[in-house]
């Protein structure tokens, strides 16, 4: 059971073969025996986890029909404001943070019958692509401890890989779904910007946040993003006449016939790990086998991606992160002087090095004149990154790359080098710049540690990648592997 897929334990529910109960304490007991190696949780609230669940179960048998996502276990990442325990984005800026209300995904997911098992680590303030600049520590990559899960939100993804939930949350402003799914081994998908609403959602970057799901399978990502999803007037960028998906119905696909499947060159690079281009070229061959037809393309500003992602993402971030005063929440520094010396205490103490580090270069991008010459740039390097994607459109139907260049790497390894950081997102932050449907899913393994395909469909057409990423999975059994640490205690049945 610990490894099973939500939608196993959905039909176990259904069947009335367990409860949700049953579940919880399952997850329960697997969390406190593995989350003081992993460091996936950041908090953690046992006797309000069963709550939910003896509601559930309540709901259940009070009702003809069981809620889309009844009595499932779901984790959901720090960034989201919960009004229950606290939300701190792992900054100890925010460490007595207790928001006054759930972010608009928290809500769907408390309508569609969830259980919310827990708050998980990430980078501060979601800046990071390894878990490591958290202020509650690094998390850990279950198929090897000695490394990282990826980031930012390596907590939701170590924590699903581990089976210490089958399902969590994410946010991805630049890869931070898509990454740490391709690094331990689980599936992942940012939706197209728009898709889901950012209302209690802590913003770092807010021309490129978009949640998604991270769980074991397809079917489950499609599950919880079909919950997730949908216009909320509460948030402008939500978008009002998204077309409507088959979430559950785009899963049903075993082949690939007819499909046009980009390969975009510059996504196969000189200094990508030997290990992981074998296997995402074994997976199109896989493709090719299903059915599908592999077209070579060119998406020629690729190169421009990091550099522009790295200007525009951390000008909307010093913005955003002005609000951290201290004035109205979260740290205060002790006997402050003046209120200048408030301020800049409290975010000097607050603040951990990354995030200072995107706020100055954001602050400097943003100042009066160097606007043009960084920030606005920027923004026309994005609109010719977008271009590129149009027009390959035009010719396939969806991209097909590595989510990674590499597999998961030590901890510590990069955390001195900020711009080799920067460069494991290389594959990520174009479907981020283009406001692109991601998804990365397990298609190997190097060395033990799991390898990523990532596959990009054209805005909205989110079921293209889910059908394509279905028959891939239904025809590979990669998805299916278990960390062997994990693999064995905890009520396996
Ligand atoms: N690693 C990228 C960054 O540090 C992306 C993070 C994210 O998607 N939240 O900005």
């Amino acid at each position: 059971m610990p490894f099973s897929s939500l939608s196993e334990i959905k039909s176990r529910l259904d069947a009335g073969e367990t409860s949700a109960v049953e579940v919880a304490q399952l997850y329960l007991g697997r969390i406190a025996a593995h989350n003081g190696s992993l460091n996936a949780f950041v908090h953690i609230d046992p006797a309000h986890v069963l709550a939910q669940a003896e509601a559930s179960d309540r709901y259940r048998s009070e009702h003809d029909a069981p809620r889309p996502l009844e009595g499932l276990p779901i984790a959901v990442k720090d960034i989201f404001c919960t009004q229950d325990g606290p939300t701190r984005c792992c900054s100890r800026i925010l460490e007595d943070f207790h928001a006054p209300y759930d972010a608009q995904v928290i809500t769907h997911l408390k309508e569609a019958g969830a259980v919310l098992v827990g708050k998980t680590n990430m980078d501060e303030f979601a800046m990071g692509s390894s878990t490591e600049t958290s202020a509650f520590g690094p998390c850990r990559n279950p198929w090897d401890i000695e490394t990282i899960p990826g980031g930012s939100s390596g907590g939701s993804a170590a924590a699903v890989a581990a089976a210490l939930t089958p399902a969590a949350l994410g946010t991805d402003t630049g890869g931070s779904i898509r990454q740490p799914a391709s690094l331990t081994g689980i599936t992942g998908l940012k939706p197209t910007y728009g898709r889901v609403s950012r209302r209690g959602i802590i913003a770092f970057a807010s021309s490129l946040d978009q949640a998604g799901a991270m769980t074991r399978t397809v079917k489950d990502t499609a599950m919880v993003t079909a919950a997730i999803s949908g216009h909320d007037s509460g948030d402008a960028t939500s978008v009002e006449s998204a077309p409507v998906v088959d979430w559950l119905g785009a899963c049903d696909v075993t082949d690939m016939k007819g499909l046009r499947i980009g390969r975009p060159k510059e996504y196969f690079i000189e200094g990508m790990d030997a290990g992981v281009r074998a296997s995402v070229e074994a997976a199109l061959e896989k493709c090719r086998e299903l059915g599908a037809e592999i077209i070579d393309i060119s998406l020629p500003h690729t190169k421009y991606a990091v550099a522009a992602y790295y200007v525009i993402a951390p000008s909307e971030a010093s913005a955003n992160l002005s609000r951290y005063d201290s004035v109205r929440f979260g740290h205060r520094c002790d006997n402050p002087e003046d209120l200048l010396d408030m301020y800049t205490r409290s975010r000097d103490e607050g603040f951990g090095s990354e995030v200072k580090r995107r706020i100055l270069t954001g602050a400097f991008a943003l100042s009066s004149g160097y606007y043009d010459a960084y920030y606005l740039k920027a923004q026309q390097v994005r609109t010719l990154i977008q271009q590129d994607f149009i027009k390959a459109f035009e010719q396939v139907d969806l991209i097909a790359t590595p989510t990674s260049p590499i597999t998961a790497f030590k901890l510590g390894e990069k955390t001195d080098d900020p711009l080799t950081m920067y460069l494991s997102d290389i594959y990520t932050i174009a479907v981020n710049l283009a406001g692109l449907p991601g998804l990365s899913q397990p298609c190997g393994f190097v060395d033990g540690m799991p390898v990523g395909l990532q596959w990009i469909a054209p805005a909205w057409r989110e079921e293209s990648v889910l059908s394509a990423a279905s028959a891939y999975e239904a025809a590979t059994e990669w998805h299916s592997r278990v960390p062997a640490a994990f693999g064995s205690d905890g009520g396996e049945s």
